[in-house]
């Protein structure tokens, strides 16, 4: 048991050194990134590779690899406007993903509009041809995991300012043991039981408060819990991870959830104190993670990047 803690608090630190956070703002500035002086070298990451890429693959959608180690053929963006959705920090070009992880979040923003949430604001996606990214995130590299503010659509069109610079809605209470009286709605835990119940959906990520509430106000039809998942983070937004497309061989299936809906003292070793005030960061300057190189991705994920 204090293996298993001291485990999970050490990946936590490092998961969360790495997130790109809802609430952190974009720019309305030229991104453009000056071109990398060893491309080829075998040392490159290749988060500056991918992070370089503005277009998709043009070949057939496949995702390929890993959530956290791969890329993606044939990406379609979702729309930066639809009925029920708009999407947020237009400057990182994350609006990309599978045409499947595409499909399902037109398909949630209509059934969340029908249980009351006015409308997703959606934030990352993947980069055009996935792969790891130069900011935040370990996962999201395949075209499969998309993150959803909580906070609902306004009833009118963000300006681009707006959605570069306006902040996601802190959904934890500030002891961190429960969700905010303040802000949590019943709609909140409709649009995340949507999102759960749809067929194509893995796993949806929530910070350990916010998967207290929902075991609380699931009452008796529960079974889409089990795919709710505590991780920190995740109180600005929620994460979904849809299952590997049938039209992706190459796409490595995550091992299945503990069993279980994974309420009451399952959501305990979140809720000590070490878990809730982690010391402050170290004061010594972090050493720089070598992170992934083209080496370490799958093999197919070379000509995803060199297309035309
Ligand atoms: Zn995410």
């Amino acid at each position: 048991m204090m293996f298993a803690l001291a485990r999970l608090t050490a990946a936590l630190f490092l998961a969360a050194m790495g997130s790109a956070l809802a609430q952190d703002p974009g720019t309305v500035e030229d991104k453009t990134l000056p071109p990398l002086e060893h491309p080829n070298s075998p040392s490159t990451p290749a988060k500056e590779l991918f992070g370089r890429k503005s277009t998709p693959d043009p070949a057939a959608a496949r995702a390929i690899g890993f959530y956290s180690r791969g890329c993606l053929a044939g990406a379609v963006a979702l729309p930066i406007n639809g009925a029920t959705w708009q999407v947020m920090r237009l400057s990182r070009n994350r609006n990309w993903g599978h045409p499947k992880l595409v499909a399902f979040l037109e398909r949630l923003a209509d059934k969340a509009k029908k249980v009351g949430w006015n409308g997703l604001l959606v934030g990352d996606m993947s980069q055009p041809r996935g792969g790891p990214m130069l900011t935040g995130h370990t996962s999201h590299q395949i075209g499969l995991d998309a993150d959803i503010w909580l906070t609902p659509m306004p009833d009118r069109k963000l300006s681009r300012e707006e959605r570069e610079f306006m902040s996601a809605t802190m959904a934890v209470r500030e002891d961190r043991r429960d969700v905010d009286p303040n802000v949590w709605t019943h709609a909140h835990t409709q649009l995340i039981r949507v999102a759960a119940e749809d067929p194509a959906v893995e796993r949806i990520f929530v910070n350990a408060a916010i998967k207290k509430a929902l075991c609380r106000e699931a009452g008796s039809d529960r079974a889409w819990l089990a795919k709710v998942r505590p991780w920190r983070g995740h109180d600005y937004h929620f994460h979904v991870r849809i299952f590997c497309p049938p039209d992706s061989p190459q796409c490595e299936a995550q091992p299945p959830p503990e069993s279980g809906e994974g309420c009451g003292h399952d959501l305990d070793p979140w809720f000590t104190e070490a878990m809730l005030r982690p010391p402050p960061p170290s004061t010594e300057p972090a050493k720089p993670k070598p992170g992934l190189t083209m080496a370490n991705l799958p093999p197919a994920c070379r000509q995803v990047l060199v297309a035309p």
